[in-house]
């Protein structure tokens, strides 16, 4: 699928955000790793392409905008990536250091910052282990990583 990842201003927090652009299809998934604001703008009938024929068939396109309460990064002690996230209905602050917690052995890294009354509130390490980096590796090189595989 051919996209591009390039970062812009973040609209709720004006912190730096990524965006990936599908140029084929006009998609566009926006993510902030500060506020954990997220929008996506995708096509929910690709689905329907076959059987309509491609030259009938016409995206349907839907906007989902996520309000961010916070974000956050983990990276496991045997991969080289970090993962992030969003705060939201289903995760809150309280329930993701109760899941840091019980996956402890597990991880190497574990961050989080909550946005609140449209302030981003202080970072949060919970875990970091930089002993598992490796010699020549960076965070900030980790960084790049993550945002190279992003790229399909
Ligand atoms: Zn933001």
């Amino acid at each position: 699928m051919g996209s591009f990842t390039d970062t812009i201003e973040c609209p709720q927090c004006s912190g730096e955000a990524w965006i990936e652009m599908y140029y084929k299809t006009g998609e566009e998934v926006i993510g902030c790793p500060d506020c954990g604001y997220s929008k996506q703008f995708v096509i929910v009938n690709k689905e329907t392409k076959s059987s309509v024929g491609e030259f009938e068939w016409v995206p349907d396109f839907k906007l989902e905008e996520i309000t961010g309460t916070g974000a956050y990064k983990l990276r496991e002690k045997d991969s080289k990536f970090y993962e992030h996230g969003s705060f939201n209905e289903n995760l809150n602050e309280a329930l993701f250091i109760q899941m840091v917690e019980e996956q402890k052995h597990l991880l190497a890294f574990a961050e989080y910052r909550i946005y609140k009354d449209g302030v981003l509130q202080p970072l949060v390490t919970l875990i970091q282990d930089d002993s598992l980096l490796g010699p020549f590796t960076t965070p900030e090189e980790l960084e790049k990583d993550f945002k190279n595989t992003t790229n399909t």
